[in-house]
């Protein structure tokens, strides 16, 4: 058609996750503002009291008088994870095709978006008991590298590491900062980060939750401060074809987010953001360039923050990439969870 400009070859996939009640939340009885229409649509600030949000048999149902008059807003997205949806669910529809992605060549990155406490870590890392969707992708991806052996010869090696006041740290060899460099053959490198060769699924896990404990932001502290981390962690594969020894390195990149309830690149109405103040720069610069791979401009800002920076190869141009917007679907936290679905819907448009 004449829309040509959303026509790139470069595609968002935006999935909303929505965790359950947590048991303070339950205790205050606080009100469901996401009723779940169907498997795309879910309804912000609803007047119908919903069905899902009943837990452990208390009632959330208690509709305060005092308020305007609801929002009542529909927003569509490539899928609704409601609050019942688990790790594997949300795996097998949002990251197991970018297996497919990764073997035919491309770079893939998946996000983690949402306000502290919103269930990024849970999604992401998990745990021993419940791995998340980074440890079910691998898994995924040596079974397909199984089903290839006879043709072709793979590499794996791993880094992790955060962004953190825009510094960027190994979180599993820490050390000092470290540098970005652009590399016109090899892409954005960073000197000094320790790789680590793994061979099974387990052994990422067991890494992935080691650079998890040195973060700044241990996952399980929900302390403010702290939760301006971005967690990134990086597959490489090495794909040699055994014939004629062609060789294609593919990245894989899996990062929890920073929380956005501050400076959430939404532009909310209201917040004035200035650079150097309480805001989270490399959030923010994530925001505009994927409101400028949205807008189909020619010019993404990359070089505004240390996370674009980093993720340059790994966002529009030809790769895969998945937003997860993580909400809560508690009152007590209206105002993120509107600026969180504001986020991915600009999103989607990529
Ligand atoms: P974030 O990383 O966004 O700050 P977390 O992933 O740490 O948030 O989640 C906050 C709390 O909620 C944790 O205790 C986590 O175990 C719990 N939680 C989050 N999502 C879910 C879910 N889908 N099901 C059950 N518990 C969840
Ligand atoms: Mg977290």
């Amino acid at each position: 058609g004449g829309n040509s400009v959303n026509e790139t070859s470069s595609s968002m996939r935006v999935y909303v996750r929505i965790r359950p009640q947590n048991p303070k939340e339950i205790e205050n009885n606080t009100r469901s503002i996401i009723q779940v229409v169907d498997e795309n649509v879910l309804i912000f600030d609803s007047k119908e009291e919903t069905e899902p949000f009943f837990f452990h048999g208390s009632k959330q149902n208690c509709r305060d008088l005092q308020k305007k008059q609801n929002k009542e807003l529909n927003f569509g997205f490539d899928r609704v994870f409601g609050c019942n949806s688990s790790n594997e669910a949300v795996f097998e529809v949002s990251t197991k095709d970018i297996v497919k992605s990764l073997l035919d060549g491309f770079n893939c990155s998946v996000f983690a978006y949402g306000a502290t406490g919103a269930g990024k870590t849970y999604t992401m890392l998990g745990s021993n008991t419940v791995p998340g969707i980074t440890y079910l992708t691998i898994v995924e991806l040596y079974k397909q590298m199984e089903i290839l052996s006879s043709e072709k010869e793979f590499n794996l090696g791993v880094s992790h590491l955060e962004v953190y006041n825009e510094n960027v740290q190994d979180l599993i060899q820490p050390s000092g900062p470290l540098h970005l460099r652009e590399d016109s053959n090899y892409g954005v490198r960073i000197p000094g980060l320790s790789l680590h060769r793994i061979t099974n699924a387990d052994e990422l896990f067991a890494l992935m939750a080691k650079g998890n404990k040195n973060r700044t932001q241990h996952p399980t502290d929900s302390n403010a401060e702290s939760s301006r981390s971005h967690s990134v962690f990086q597959l490489y594969i090495r794909m040699t074809n055994k014939l004629d020894r062609n060789l294609k390195i593919m990245k894989l990149s899996m990062i929890d987010l920073a929380g956005s309830e501050r400076g959430s690149a939404t532009g909310c109405k209201g917040m004035r953001f200035t650079e150097g103040s309480n805001i989270n720069k490399s959030l923010l610069a994530l925001g505009n360039c994927i409101n400028s791979l949205a807008g189909g401009l020619k010019h993404i800002p990359y070089r505004d923050s240390k996370l674009t920076r980093l993720l340059k190869d790994s966002l529009g141009g030809n790769c895969q990439t998945v937003m997860i917007a993580n909400v809560s679907p508690s009152s007590n936290s209206y105002e993120d969870t509107y600026n969180t679905l504001k986020y991915a819907t600009r999103a989607k448009k990529i």
